[in-house]
C-alpha cells in the first residue's frame, strides 16, 4: 500500500467514526450552500461574468460552477427552432471495452437527462489531480478523504499528476468553485479555506466529473418549489432549472438528500420541500448518497467498464463493481437509508426503501429582509450601502436597512444586476445569451421600458423603504440630491 493509499485510508476511518458523531448529535449543520457563500471573500464572486487573469471570460453559476461562455451559452442561450445543441453520448475511450447500451435499466432514447457532451466525462474512469503545494497537510488529507469518498463508491479512479493534460488542480481560490466536467486543460477546483471540508470537496468533485446541481433537474419542480420572491434578484438565474436537453437523470430519482442538493440557508425561504419531512434535510454535507453513488456508476458505467455480467437489480438497486464489505464483487446494492453508511445488499431486503410522498405543501411565509453574507456590517462600514446601493439591495439589505415595507423591495426598478452587464452587451451577449441577460442585464440591453436615469433609480428604490439608509430623514433629501446622482451614477456603472 502506498503513502497516498494509506492516508486514504486513515482518513476514512476517522470519516467514519466524525460522522456517527454528527449522527448521533442530531444538531443541524449549516447547509452547504451557506458554507459555499460564506467562503468567498467577495459577494461579487457570485455575479454571473468574469473575465479570469488569463483574459478569458469564464461564468460563475448557481455559486460554484464555473463554465466556459460556450457551456454556458448551450444550457442557458436561446434554443433554436429544429437544431438541438444537444449531441448523442457517444463511447469513451476505455480499456475494457464498453458495453453501456446493454446497461439494465438505462434506455438512452428514453432517460434524456445527464450531460449530453461525452468529451465532459473522464476516459477509462481515471481522473488526474494535483494539490497545490501551498496547502498544508491537514488540507491535503482533506482532499484525499474526499477522493476517497469518490474512489470508494464508483469506479472513478484518482491519480496524482502534475503532467496530464486534462488534470484537477485542488487549490486555494475566492471561494469554492470548479468546472463543469473534465476540460481539455488543467482546470481548478478552488477551495478557499471555508471550502477545505469533505463534503464540499466532494461536492466540487461532483461538478469536475460531469454534475449539475440536484434542485436544477428538469423534475425538480414535482419535488421542490422555488420561491423566487425570498430570492435577490441577482441570484434568479442561478435558479432557473435545466431541460432535459441539458440533464439526463439516467432514471435515478430525486434525491433531497443529494450531496449536489442546496438547501435554504443561504437564501432563506428560497426552497421548500414538496415532501415536509425532507425540508431539513435538504443541503447535507456529510457525502455522497445511494442515489448520488447510483447515479455516477450509471453515468461512467462503471459496471461495465468492470466487466460484471450485467443483471438488473431489484428495489432500485444498481451493481457496484468493487468488492465492498464483505461482498463480492458486481453484487446489487440498495439504498440503506443512512447517509453515513448509504448501501446495503439489496438481497438483504425484503422491500424497496420508501420514496418521498409528495403532499401539497403551502409555501411557507418568509422573513425577506435578511443579508444574503455575514460581512455586511463590513461593507456597510466601508459606505457600500450608498456607494454600491444596487448591489447591496441584493446582498445586505437588512443592514443596509434597505427593506421594503412593501413585497417589491424597488424590485421593480429596471437596472443591471451584474458588474459586467456594460461589457457583456457591448459584446453582442444580449442576443446570443438572451434568458439570461434581459433579466441580470435590463439596462444594458435597452430592455427598460424607457432609458435608466440614475435620479429615477435612486428615487424609486427611496420610495420603497421605511426610510433612508443610514439613518438620514427624508427631509434631508434635498441637500443630498448632488450626492445620490454621484452614487447612482457609480452603482449603474458597478451593478
Ligand atoms: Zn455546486
Amino acid at each position: 500500500m502506498n503513502f497516498t493509499k494509506c492516508i486514504r485510508l486513515a482518513a476514512c476511518l476517522l470519516l467514519m467514526v466524525g460522522m456517527t458523531y454528527a449522527a448521533k448529535g442530531g444538531k443541524k449543520r449549516m447547509s452547504i450552500d451557506k458554507m459555499i457563500m460564506d467562503a468567498a471573500p467577495d459577494a461579487q464572486m457570485f455575479d454571473v461574468f468574469h473575465v479570469m487573469p488569463e483574459g478569458d471570460l469564464k461564468i460563475m453559476t448557481e455559486y460554484d460552477m464555473l463554465l466556459t461562455l460556450d457551456q454556458y451559452k448551450k444550457m442557458r442561450g436561446p434554443k433554436t427552432k429544429g437544431k438541438s445543441s444537444v449531441r448523442s453520448r457517444t463511447r469513451r475511450s476505455t480499456g475494457g471495452g464498453r458495453r453501456g447500451s446493454s446497461y439494465p435499466g438505462f434506455s438512452r432514447r428514453q432517460k434524456r437527462k445527464a450531460d449530453s457532451d461525452s468529451s465532459l466525462l473522464w476516459p477509462d474512469c481515471t481522473v488526474y489531480y494535483e494539490v497545490d503545494k501551498s496547502f498544508l497537510p491537514e488540507d491535503v488529507n482533506t482532499v484525499e478523504l474526499a477522493i476517497a469518498e469518490w474512489e470508494r463508491f464508483t469506479c472513478l479512479n484518482f491519480e496524482p499528476s502534475k503532467f496530464a493534460q486534462s488534470r484537477l488542480q485542488f487549490k486555494n481560490g475566492a471561494g469554492c468553485y470548479s468546472m463543469l466536467g473534465r476540460q481539455p486543460e488543467p482546470q481548478t477546483v478552488a477551495l478557499a479555506p471555508g471550502c477545505r471540508t469533505k463534503g464540499i470537496i466532494a461536492h466540487e468533485i461532483g461538478h469536475a466529473i460531469g454534475w449539475y446541481h440536484e434542485h436544477m433537474r428538469p423534475d425538480r419542480d414535482n419535488y421542490i418549489s422555488i420561491n423566487f420572491d425570498a430570492i435577490p434578484m441577482r441570484f434568479h438565474v442561478n435558479f432557473d432549472k435545466y431541460t432535459t436537453d441539458i440533464i439526463n437523470d439516467y432514471g435515478v430519482e430525486y434525491d433531497y438528500t443529494s450531496l449536489m442538493h442546496y438547501g435554504n440557508d443561504a437564501l432563506p425561504g428560497s426552497i421548500t420541500a414538496l415532501d415536509p419531512s425532507f425540508q431539513d434535510k435538504m443541503g447535507q454535507r456529510e457525502g455522497l448518497t445511494f442515489k448520488d453513488i447510483k447515479l455516477a456508476n450509471l453515468m461512467y458505467e462503471c459496471a461495465s467498464f468492470m466487466k460484471c455480467e450485467l443483471k438488473q437489480c431489484n428495489f432500485g438497486g444498481f451493481q457496484l463493481y468493487k468488492a465492498h464489505k464483505t461482498a463480492l464483487a458486481c453484487e446489487c446494492w440498495c439504498d440503506s437509508g443512512d447517509v453515513s453508511d448509504p448501501l446495503v445488499l439489496c438481497s438483504e431486503l425484503d422491500s424497496a426503501p420508501p420514496q418521498p410522498s409528495i403532499r401539497p405543501t403551502e409555501t411557507p411565509v418568509v422573513d425577506l429582509c435578511y443579508d444574503v453574507r455575514d460581512d455586511c456590517q463590513m461593507l456597510k462600514d466601508k459606505g457600500y450601502c450608498m456607494s454600491k446601493l444596487a448591489f447591496m439591495m441584493d446582498i445586505c439589505k437588512q443592514t443596509c436597512g434597505l427593506c421594503s415595507t412593501g413585497s417589491s423591495g424597488g424590485r421593480e426598478v429596471c437596472m443591471d444586476h451584474d458588474k459586467g452587464c456594460e461589457m457583456m452587451a457591448a459584446a453582442g451577449l444580449c442576443v446570443t445569451l438572451e434568458p439570461v441577460m434581459q433579466r441580470q442585464c435590463p439596462a444594458s440591453c435597452d430592455l427598460c421600458s424607457s432609458p435608466p436615469d440614475p435620479c429615477e433609480i435612486q428615487k424609486n428604490v427611496m420610495a420603497s423603504l421605511d426610510y433612508i439608509p443610514n439613518g438620514i430623514p427624508r427631509s434631508a433629501g434635498v441637500s443630498l440630491l448632488p450626492v445620490v446622482v454621484s452614487i447612482a451614477v457609480a452603482t449603474l456603472s458597478l451593478a
